[in-house]
This record gives C-alpha cells, sequence and structure tokens, in this order.
C-alpha cells in the first residue's frame, strides 16, 4: 500500500488511462502487471490487483 490517487499533473507524466476493457476514465491507479505498469481508474482498480503477475 503506497500511492493513493496521485494527482500531479506535471509536464513529462505521460498519459495512461484505464487499460479495462471498453473504459476509457482516467487511469489513476498504477498496478505492476506482466506488461510493465498498468493503469486502472477507482472502479477498475481491482483489475490491475487480480492481474496475474
Ligand atoms: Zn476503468
Amino acid at each position: 500500500m503506497s500511492d493513493e490517487t496521485q494527482s500531479r499533473t506535471s509536464k513529462g507524466m505521460y498519459i495512461h488511462y484505464c487499460m479495462h476493457k471498453g473504459c476509457n476514465k482516467w487511469g489513476a491507479y498504477g498496478f505492476k502487471g506482466r506488461y510493465g505498469t498498468e493503469w486502472f481508474c477507482c472502479k477498475h482498480k481491482q483489475d490491475g490487483e487480480d492481474t496475474p503477475k
């Protein structure tokens, strides 16, 4: 348990939206996935927690 909502919008920060299929919301929650960091919105962050490592 580390980063909660990261609301930093400093330049240089790359765009990442929720990776849930069909969801185009902002991915505020990052998880370590098979392909690097995966991002999910607050509604789908469970997807990231369930991602097989
Ligand atoms: Zn989502």
